[in-house]
């Protein structure tokens, strides 16, 4: 299903003739306005006239999440502030809060992007929407919560937390899609199980999971215990926030927007454009938005994109979903270990999605902990039973990094969770 299908199913020759005169647009407003990337520009020797088509798009310099902390809060507003109707900011999982602003043509832009996605997975008028992403400075709310007025659908504006008020709400007011992290819908499954629940005794059809990296392994989880078709949407605050892409009913990779979002991959480290198909970083530019465009912007985001026929017909790029952020990475005892790959073997092996790697250095050597939770339907707290599986465990994760970390099986529901993004790594080394 479409919710604009005329732009969504757009050949894409005619695709690229739109996003060229965007993105000349984009450029002109941005060089007229900001005078931050204008010095950008001017330094790099490019000006606004040299950039004619999306071809052009490689002349213009990058934009950091540093350059957004050196103009904290307002230096990339492109409009005057009494333009704008809405502020919104990063999580902060990387350090300072990124600042967004914007206009109602932009709120409006972004909430076609997440009626796209909620279309796309299969919801309607006659849904029941549970929004249970962080309402507030955080994009997952309101993001979620104005496209899905905007569908027509019933708009249940639930935020995070309280997780059996969660579930009595599901039941009595038949909530149909659930839309919130991928983490914390694998902690609903957990109370449902807990509370003595099914699949059968909850109403759900459809969840729409992002925010944070997760694995095939954990939508296998997700839709088996939740009794869902989980989709994928990737997001950041600093492009709009969920809905730059989105999966469709093939549930494999994510279109992107690109009426409204241009996608490069990079060499992380070289900065060089990669071709189609290679794995590198994901670099961003948007072509239509006033308040707070941001051109060519590196998310740190490691992915590879690639453009064929999709059965849904979308002629929009795909991305695959995204491993972790270059930032993300592990490097212990010298060898490089992303927690996506750690989440698939212990989801693989029936444990839950609920687990913490832990670092440290002690003697000049790196200690590499995985701490994990029991499923509640799968507990056994036998000495005997404990230490087979943690031997496994531990084996199976050998298999997977190369190297091999002390394992530590614990209760169900027992270690701390976090109601919005998860976290995952505690790295304790202190290495400077
Ligand atoms: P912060 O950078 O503070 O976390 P945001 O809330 O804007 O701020 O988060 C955006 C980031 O979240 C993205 O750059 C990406 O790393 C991660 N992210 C969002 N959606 C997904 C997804 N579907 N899969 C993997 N990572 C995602
Ligand atoms: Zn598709």
């Amino acid at each position: 299903m479409y919710y604009q299908k005329e732009i969504e199913t757009m050949p894409v020759e005619a695709l690229k003739d739109l996003q060229s005169r965007k993105l000349v647009r984009q450029v002109n407003h941005v060089y007229e306005n900001v005078a931050y990337y204008r010095d950008k520009m001017d330094k790099a020797g490019v000006r606004p006239s040299d950039i004619k088509s999306v071809e052009d798009l490689r002349r213009l310099p990058f934009l950091e999440k540093e350059d957004l902390r050196n103009t904290y809060p307002s230096g990339m507003l492109a409009v005057p502030i009494k333009d704008c109707v809405r502020i919104h900011s990063t999580s902060g999982t990387t350090g300072k809060r990124v600042i967004a602003y914007y206009t109602q043509h932009d709120l409006d832009l972004w909430e076609d992007c997440v009626a796209r996605a909620l279309s796309a997975a299969g919801a309607t008028v006659d849904d029941t929407v549970q929004i249970c992403f962080g309402y507030g400075l955080f994009t997952g709310g309101m993001g979620f919560h104005g496209a899905s007025q905007k569908l027509g659908c019933v708009t249940l504006p639930m935020s995070s937390g309280n997780t059996e008020r969660q579930i009595q709400f599901m039941q009595d007011l038949g909530s149909t899609v659930l839309c919130c992290t991928p983490s914390y819908a694998g902690y609903l499954a957990d109370t449902l199980t807990v509370s003595g629940l099914t699949p059968d005794d909850i109403p759900l059809k459809i969840g729409i999971f992002g925010a944070e990296p997760w694995t095939e392994e954990m939508r296998a989880s997700i839709e088996k215990r939740l009794g869902i078709k989980a989709f994928d949407i990737y997001g950041l605050t600093e492009i709009s926030g969920p809905g730059v892409a989105f999966e469709c009913e093939e549930q494999n990779g994510m279109h992107i927007n690109e009426d409204h979002f241009i996608a490069e991959i990079i060499n992380p480290i070289t900065g060089e454009v990669l071709p189609e198909g290679e794995k590198g970083e994901l670099v961003l530019t948007s072509i239509d938005k006033e308040a707070f465009p941001m051109m060519r912007y590196r998310t740190h985001d490691i992915c590879v994109l690639k453009r064929g026929k999709c059965s849904c017909g979308r002629s929009f790029i795909k991305m695959a979903k995204p491993m972790g952020r270059s930032d993300d990475m592990m490097i212990i005892r010298g060898v490089n270990v992303f927690p996506s790959q750690i989440e698939s073997v212990l989801l693989k092996e029936g444990y839950s999605n609920n687990y913490l790697i832990e670092i440290d250095r002690v003697n000049s050597t790196d200690t590499f902990d995985v701490f994990v939770e029991f499923l509640p339907e799968d507990f056994d707290d036998t000495i005997k039973t404990v230490t087979a599986r943690e031997k496994r465990l531990q084996s199976e994760l050998k298999k997977m990094v190369g190297i091999s970390p002390a394992v530590h099986l614990r209760p169900p529901m027992s270690l701390a969770r976090s109601d919005g993004k998860a976290v995952r790594i505690n790295d304790k080394r202190k290495l400077l």
